[in-house]
């Protein structure tokens, strides 16, 4: 087998499931990342005494080879079931979900499955990638902290959300900047409230069909968590495309007064982030982009659908027809 060395852009968990499939078949990885921390929109905030899951509020496990996936980080003690009651809510009409869905959350908290994966491989974190060069028949990257980066790739992988991967993408691969290009992700204004008396609402997550939110939940309902009581709130896509250009102080007063007509809360501490890139539209059925001539690749939720599961998906059937390539 010819054991290649590769450039993965983008540490959540698209990328992170494929460098460890690609590691297991004995090629050399090195993923760089912008952020501090891996795990992308698998993330948690942690502020003073009381943290919440920012972005990806819990996955289902569909796929049996995810199915698989999901019982390894069990056992590793990187995931748990979530038994809090989810309801969906309409007019103030209440109805379960239903009993038997699965769901499931990383312990202690959602980033904790990608640092699981991310274990083995080398990692180059706040690296924010602005270029990518072929030089002599190798992919160099550089990065807006450090420059031109001291590595030398056979074969480049963007694993990060498709605006990002068209801008590094650029003129190297017509097909892929194509593939880019044909995807739109929506936004999501996410609220997060501590308060210091717990609310007495009949629930622990709510889809929500006719309000400025469309999910809540109470995180601290999730194992692991911290005892203190926490709430998620996620703004529609239509509300946060409409609110796009507003700053964190101009939204604030608009999400703080959403939640207390919504619950009855009055919030004691509350956070707002915006994720310009939170979800895909409409399901893909591509997988991932490959460009076997140029040696660069893309993976990711939005080739598959904008879920954990279709994210790890994304990068694992990737890195299995790398490995087929080139075994
Ligand atoms: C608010 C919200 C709620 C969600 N709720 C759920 C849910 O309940 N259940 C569910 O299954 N899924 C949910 N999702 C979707 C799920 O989080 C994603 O589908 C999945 O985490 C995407 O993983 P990824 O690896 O494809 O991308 P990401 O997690 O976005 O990873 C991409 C990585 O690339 C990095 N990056 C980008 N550009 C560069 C660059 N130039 N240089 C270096 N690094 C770069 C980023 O920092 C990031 O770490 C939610 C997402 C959001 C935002």
């Amino acid at each position: 087998m010819k054991s290649l060395k590769v450039g993965i852009i983008g540490a959540g968990i698209a990328g992170l499931s494929c460098a460890h499939q690609l590691t297991l078949a004995g090629h050399k990885v090195v993923i760089f990342d912008k952020s501090h921390g891996v795990g992308g929109r698998m993330s948690h905030r942690n502020y003073e005494k009381w943290g919440a899951d920012h972005g990806a509020q819990y996955f289902t496990a569909k796929d049996p080879l995810f199915a698989e996936e999901v019982q390894r980080w069990i056992q590793a003690g990187v995931a748990s079931p979530w038994l809090g009651k989810i309801v969906s809510y309409t007019h103030g009409q209440i109805v379960d979900s239903d009993p038997t869905k699965k769901r499931y959350v990383g312990v202690p908290e959602m980033s904790s499955p990608a640092k699981y994966l991310a274990k083995n491989v080398v990692l180059e974190l706040s690296q924010t990638i602005t270029e990518i060069t072929k030089i002599n028949g190798y992919w160099e990257v550089s990065s807006k902290e450090s420059g031109v980066l001291p590595h030398q790739f056979d074969f480049l992988i963007c694993a990060t959300p498709p605006a990002q991967a068209k801008n590094l993408i650029g003129k190297n691969s017509q097909n892929l900047q194509v593939m880019c290009s044909e995807v739109q992700m929506q936004p999501c204004w996410t609220f997060l409230a501590y308060l210091r008396n717990p609310l007495t609402l009949d629930f622990d997550g709510a889809f929500i069909n006719d309000h400025i939110f469309s999910w809540i939940a109470r995180d601290n309902t999730k194992p692991e968590r911290s005892r203190y009581e926490t709430w998620v709130a996620q703004a529609n896509p239509a509300w946060s495309e409409e609110h796009l250009d507003l700053s964190h102080y101009e939204v604030e007063p608009l999400l703080i007064e959403a939640f207390q007509n919504l619950t009855g809360a009055e919030c004691d501490l509350y956070q707002t982030h915006l994720w310009r890139y939170a979800k895909l539209e409409n399901e893909s059925q591509s997988n991932y982009g490959l460009d076997t001539q140029n040696q660069l690749a893309l993976c990711g939720d939005w080739l598959r659908t904008s879920t954990v599961e279709g994210a790890w998906m994304s990068g694992f059937h990737l890195a299995k027809v790398l490995n087929r390539m080139y075994s």
